[in-house]
């Protein structure tokens, strides 16, 4: 057996196998030796049916009997049921909502049932309804115990693999018998370094490999996990020093520009700026002056003022020549996701330096412009894309801001010298990098981001960028008042909402979803639609107020539409999905209702609060919810309590895991990955050990086992 030979060329699969491990991605042997466990059962946990009582949580094993499915009782809902004996006793189960569940199993089957024992009232018969089944097959016993007998106090562990239909976790286990016990894992050579191994206290991978598919004890799987984990993160984290390494190698303009020259550009801001404004500043003009490319990630919580930073270093930038030059000017991009965050740039840096001799232009989808302009003095034009990609190539144009038309291939720039990204984790690597790669010269990257990203992550996810914390509000924003919402509490909440609206405040209302579900459709997730509510407030509760509506179907220019209406006061109340999350600034904005908040993460529901943090009013946020579930209650509370983002980012990855937060699927890192995330020694482990290795071997020559692996996985990861 070879790790490269495919499954079925040592096993027997059938067509239901055969599209069951298609789905999953495992081909050859490797592949599924790299399938691991989601968790372990302990054969001494489980119960013998006859000892049941209600109320108990427990594990049976037992052989299915009786399977029948009934379409109709007492209220139409789809139901199932079936016995399973065990040789002390029998007990039903029930599955309500779940037929498709019931036709996986058929009579005489074994399985492990786990759940809740119920208790019927009109009989008193004791059932489990809706437990988690899983097939066994004879599992039990191949591990040398048997359950029904008498030694079944023997203590075991066997494995639980993640289900899906038509390959059970029983077909998985079998299958790891059988390539473990070939010999195959003598072939394997492990990529980590024997020196980091002992320094942790990690397992080799081949005893790793033997604990995480077959542990004698818990501790041994634990260990088998923690040696896993710490692989994909260094991997991960030797990726990322690469990037960062070659980044920092490429040449870039040297802008050398003083302190005291930025404090003239700032003395014409409207405010004064804050410290951690300053001290961003200051540490982009040091890696300015080092002619390598700075790649720096700004992070700062919403309203913190990442803009006038970026104003401030676009600055330091139209204001410098390119070298040897007497004339012309060195370029800046600024890329925002959105069109409405990229022409509220525009109209921002206009702000900023129109007292100034440059030009700036905006690129969207729908379409150009330029200020200052001939036509309309003081203001814009719109001009057409053939000109003003005509006056990015010649250098006229020294500020280009835009959506990610900017990265197009026709976009060529003079000298580009710093590419700013706005809310930087809505693009991908990939988008970062086109947008780096214009030039031979590498421009200075500024990637910008008010997403409280937990340090752990962040040092993963961003190992290759440096990081620069905004982590002080300008002074005198009124802290917000945020309260949670029951439904009996909503008529009041709306009575306090329209004095606000009365004394000319603006609203938003943010709902999960953009319209109705189908009515028809069995278990259509019920929740507030923008379309219904902006009805419902407008006809209801609100008809003395102007309603608006903005969701992501709209296309961009009437989107456009209704936020320029909004922004001049037009509309009083924005009905919306959370589109407006990013960045959007309104000032007179000052109250902002979530519905279904029980839907949105913590950190997104903080995001959406800020908001209508921009003005001089006090602003208001009132979460809905219907769900009075602990948890939920918990979470929405720490939205009161938190002091920042970064607060509740750790709270929601302590809660919900970084996977559900923050879309392991898009990253394709694995859920053991993301558990360990939480682990803030371990990811700092593996980046020290990485930036060790980098810093002596950037290319990787004397590791040929990390490079190759380096290389094939490349290919697999890549962060959005
Ligand atoms: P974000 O960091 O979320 O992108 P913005 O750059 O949009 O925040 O700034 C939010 C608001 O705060 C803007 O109206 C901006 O003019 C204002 N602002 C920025 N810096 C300061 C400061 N130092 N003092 C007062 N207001 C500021
Ligand atoms: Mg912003």
């Amino acid at each position: 057996m070879n790790l490269s030979d495919p499954l079925s060329s040592h096993f027997r699969i059938l067509p239901a196998q055969e599209k069951a491990l298609k789905r999953l991605g495992l081909t050859t042997v490797e592949d599924i030796l790299y399938h691991f466990p989601t968790r372990y059962g302990d054969t001494a946990e489980v119960a013998s049916i006859a000892s049941l009582a209600k109320g108990d949580h427990a594990t049976v094993f037992g052989t299915i009997s009786g399977l029948k499915t009934s379409k109709a009782w007492k209220k139409k809902i789809p139901m199932s049921e079936a016995w399973v004996t065990d040789g002390s006793e029998k007990i039903k189960i029930i599955w309500f909502h779940q037929p498709y569940l019931a036709k996986m199993l058929h009579d005489g089957t074994t399985v492990r049932v786990e759940g809740k024992v119920s208790e019927k009232k009109s009989n008193a018969e004791l059932y489990f309804s809706n437990p988690k089944v899983e097939h066994v097959g004879d599992m039990p016993q191949t591990i040398g115990i048997s359950l029904f007998g008498k030694d079944s106090d023997i203590h075991a562990l066997y494995p639980v693999y993640p289900e899906t239909r038509g390959v059970t976790s029983n077909w998985f286990f079998h299958k790891m018998q059988l390539v473990l016990g070939s010999g195959i894992l003598d072939a394997i050579e492990d990529p980590l370094p024997q020196e980091i191994l002992k320094k942790y206290s990690l397992p080799t991978l081949r005893t790793a490999l033997v604990w995480i598919h077959a542990p004698q004890k818990a501790a041994d799987a634990e260990a088998a996990r923690k040696r896993f984990a710490f692989e994909e993160i260094f991997f991960i984290q030797l990726e990322k020093q690469k990037t960062r390494h070659l980044f920092k190698e490429r040449s870039a303009f040297v802008i050398d520009k003083s302190m005291e020259e930025m404090e003239r550009f700032m003395e014409r801001f409207p405010f004064t700026a804050t410290n951690a404004q300053r001290r961003a500043i200051e540490g982009a003009l040091e890696d300015f002056k080092r002619g390598h490319a700075m790649s720096r990630l700004l992070e700062g919580d919403v309203g913190s003022g990442k803009t006038a930073v970026a104003a401030s270093l676009a600055y330091a930038v139209t204001t410098s020549k390119p070298k040897g030059q007497g004339f012309g000017t060195l370029q800046t991009a600024i890329m925002a996701p959105t069109e409405i965050l990229a022409s509220q740039h525009f109209d921002s840096f206009i702000k900023y330096f129109r007292h100034l001799p440059v030009n700036i232009a905006l690129i969207t989808g729908a379409g150009c412009r330029k200020f200052p302009s001939k036509v309309n003095p003081g203001g814009w034009t719109d001009i057409s894309r053939t000109q003003l990609l005509k006056w990015v190539a010649s250098g006229e144009i020294a500020v280009l801001i835009g959506t990610h038309a900017l990265i197009q291939k026709s976009v060529k720039f003079k000298h580009l010298a710093l590419a700013i990204i706005d809310e930087q984790h809505r693009f991908g690597t990939k988008q970062r990098q086109e947008l780096t790669q214009k030039d031979a010269v590498t421009p200075h990257l500024l990637s910008m981001t008010a997403t409280p990203i937990p340090r752990t992550l962040a040092l993963t996810l961003y190992g290759d960028l440096d990081l620069t914390l905004l982590d002080e509000m300008p002074p005198g924003r009124k802290q917000i008042i945020t309260e949670v919402v029951l439904p009996g509490k909503r008529k009041e909440t709306y009575e306090k909402i329209r004095s606000e609206l009365t004394s000319g405040r603006q609203m938003y209302v943010i709902c999960p979803r953009i319209a109705e579900p189908d009515p028809d459709k069995e278990l259509a997730v019920q929740a507030k639609s923008v379309k219904e509510e902006a009805k419902r407030l407008q006809s209801e509760v609100f008809p003395e107020f102007v309603v608006g509506i903005m969701h992501s179907k709209m296309t961009s220019v009437e989107k456009d539409r209704v936020m320029n209406s909004f922004k001049a006061g037009k509309i009083d109340i924005l009905v919306s999905t959370s589109v407006v999350e990013v960045g959007v600034n309104v000032e007179n904005a000052s109250v902002i209702v979530i519905e279904g908040a029980e839907r949105f993460g913590l950190s997104q529901l903080h995001q959406l609060r800020g908001r209508v943090l921009r003005g001089t009013h006090q602003p208001y946020c009132y979460v809905f919810t219907e769900s009075s579930g602990v948890e939920t209650m918990e979470r929405l509370k720490a939205l009161k309590t938190a002091k920042n983002g970064f607060e509740l980012a750790e709270f929601d990855l302590e809660q919900r895991g970084a996977g559900e937060l923050y879309g392991r699927k898009q990253w394709g890192i694995s859920d053991l990955a993301m558990e360990a995330i939480k682990n803030l020694k371990m990811v700092e482990a593996a980046r020290t050990e990485a930036t060790k290795i980098i810093d002596t071997d950037p290319e990787l020559k004397k590791h040929p086992l990390l490079k190759l692996r380096l290389d094939s996985s490349a290919q697999k990861i890549h962060f959005e």
